[in-house]
């Protein structure tokens, strides 16, 4: 059997969307999965939509995910070059544009901008376009040579027959045929010289050795305009995998202002690389059983592109969150240390342990900001309400708390080793004497130190990361307040 070889072949207009990535990720994982080679095509021939800079993100993207590409601009292959800017210097377009000329599937056209605005419309998709009227077609081979000795400006278009149908095969699609007279004479060779998008891409798929092609289906419309240009020159088709749509919570398209549309958005919101990747893996795709959790290296062994759904898939960020906190909770502790520090030190100004703190929240979070929240109280006791002094279960109330905390305070004056462990001991033996059940002692205490309903940790964390003086400080507040 032939290798398997893919390409991402983004055009570099911008950030690396969440569509993109998962073109780039599926399209690794095709080739992985059966030892193949997974390349890297930079599709710049737009130079309107050239966004400076884009090409980096590309690259760094690529690089931080770990979809590490075995050919491309960087990296050459014997297939190159990997940029489309850099192979058309080489000709290549032109040469097969012409050859389809020859063959009768391509032609020229001469036709300015008013005669094309004049043309009728139609709406397709939504979308308003010109289907043109063929007029070139009919020039002869003398007038052609006449307008081109002559500099007329011109593209070259392909020619599709008004008569018959054009049918391609899409390993999720199935079998699909269209009537060619939908079909139009799209421009090949556009009149700056450059080749469209949709020619270049037929012409690299095969000159690069591509077996199989993952792509958006917004793709799958025009997918038998590529399928006519490869049965003119004689190829073979490469295999088509069109993935399902991206949708927000609410069946819309992922726009840039539902915040979560980029890979640069993510990271920004404080989401961790894996977990982009892991949830990005299962839009679309699903594994046999019900595994959620994949690193890249299982995904490469699980990954079949038969179980990809055709169905558009649901950018649901409420399972981000939870990936995302499965993920930290796998971090290893010094690394989430020193990814957790900065967000620590937005709330705690005083000189408290960090890497205490970090510990506490660890488990306790799905993304880096929720941080904030957790942990304000360590820095000032909020001003509660009396009323989480009562808890039903733990049998507490006002009163019951404030004698509590008035018997316990003067043993935790006398203690000077507030440990966890040393703590814990202490107040251990005061509830064993006063022989009440532990919530009777510990809700209060927690409370007071606190001043908030839920904590990270329990009042024994807390006092140890607080200290001595600021716990016995919080403790005679929550007496004053009892009282
Ligand atoms: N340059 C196209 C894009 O960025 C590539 C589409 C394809 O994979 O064929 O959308």
């Amino acid at each position: 059997m032939e290798k398997i070889r893919t390409r991402y072949a983004p055009s570099p207009t911008g950030k690396m969307h969440v569509g993109n990535l998962r073109s780039a990720l599926y399209e690794f994982l095709v080739a992985k999965h059966a030892g193949g080679d997974f390349m890297l095509r930079i599709e710049d021939t737009d130079q309107e939509r050239y966004v400076e800079g884009a090409v980096d993100i590309i690259y760094r993207t690529l690089e931080k995910t770990g979809l590490v590409h075995d050919e491309g601009p960087d990296k050459d292959g014997g297939y190159g070059p990997y940029v489309q800017s850099e192979r058309m210097k080489t000709g290549i377009y032109m040469k097969y544009a012409k050859e389809l000329v020859e063959k009768g599937e391509a032609y020229y056209c001469f036709c300015d901008k008013e005669r094309l605005d004049s043309l009728k419309t139609e709406v397709v998709e939504g979308k308003e376009i010109s289907i043109y009227d063929k007029h070139c077609l009919s020039l002869t081979k003398e007038e052609v040579e006449a307008n081109l000795a002559a500099g007329k400006p011109f593209v070259i278009r392909q020619n599709i027959p008004n008569e018959g149908t054009t049918t391609f095969h899409d390993e999720l699609y199935g079998d699909i045929t269209v009537e060619n007279s939908e079909l139009d004479d799209m421009i090949l060779i556009k009149s700056d010289g450059y080749p469209t998008y949709n020619f270049a891409n037929v012409i690299d798929d095969h000159t690069m050795n591509i077996t199989h092609v993952v792509r958006g289906n917004e793709y799958l419309s025009s997918s038998p305009k590529y399928v006519r240009l490869y049965e003119a020159f004689g190829w073979d088709v490469p295999v088509y995998i069109h993935l399902p749509l991206i949708t927000d919570e609410n069946h819309k398209k992922l726009s840039k202002r539902s915040g979560h549309s980029s890979f640069e958005d993510l990271i920004e919101q404080g989401f961790l690389t894996e977990a982009i990747v892991n949830f990005v893996a299962l839009l679309g795709w699903s594994p046999e059983d019900n595994k959620e959790i994949f690193s890249l290296d299982e995904l490469i062994k699980n990954f079949d592109y038969k179980r990809i759904s055709k169905s558009p898939a649901v950018f649901d960020m409420v399972k981000l969150k939870w990936m995302n906190g499965e993920y930290i909770k796998m971090m290893d502790d010094a690394k989430f240390l020193e990814m957790a520090t900065p967000y620590i030190k937005q709330v705690i100004k005083k000189d408290l342990d960090i890497a205490k703190i970090a510990a506490l929240v660890k488990t306790r979070i799905e993304v880096f900001p929720d941080i904030c929240e957790l942990i304000d109280f360590f820095e000032e006791l909020p001003d509660y309400d009396i009323e989480m002094y009562t808890h039903k279960k733990m049998k507490t109330n006002a009163e019951n708390s404030l004698e509590t905390l008035k018997e316990i305070l003067p043993i935790l004056e006398a203690h000077d080793d507030y440990s966890i462990d040393s703590l814990h001991d202490l107040v251990m033996d005061f509830i064993a004497k006063k022989e009440v059940k532990n919530g009777l002692v510990l809700w209060p205490l927690r409370t007071a130190v606190s001043g908030k309903q839920s904590t990270p940790g329990g009042a024994f964390e807390i006092m140890e990361i607080i200290g001595k003086e600021e716990s016995l400080r919080r403790i005679k507040v929550g007496i004053e307040k009892l009282s």
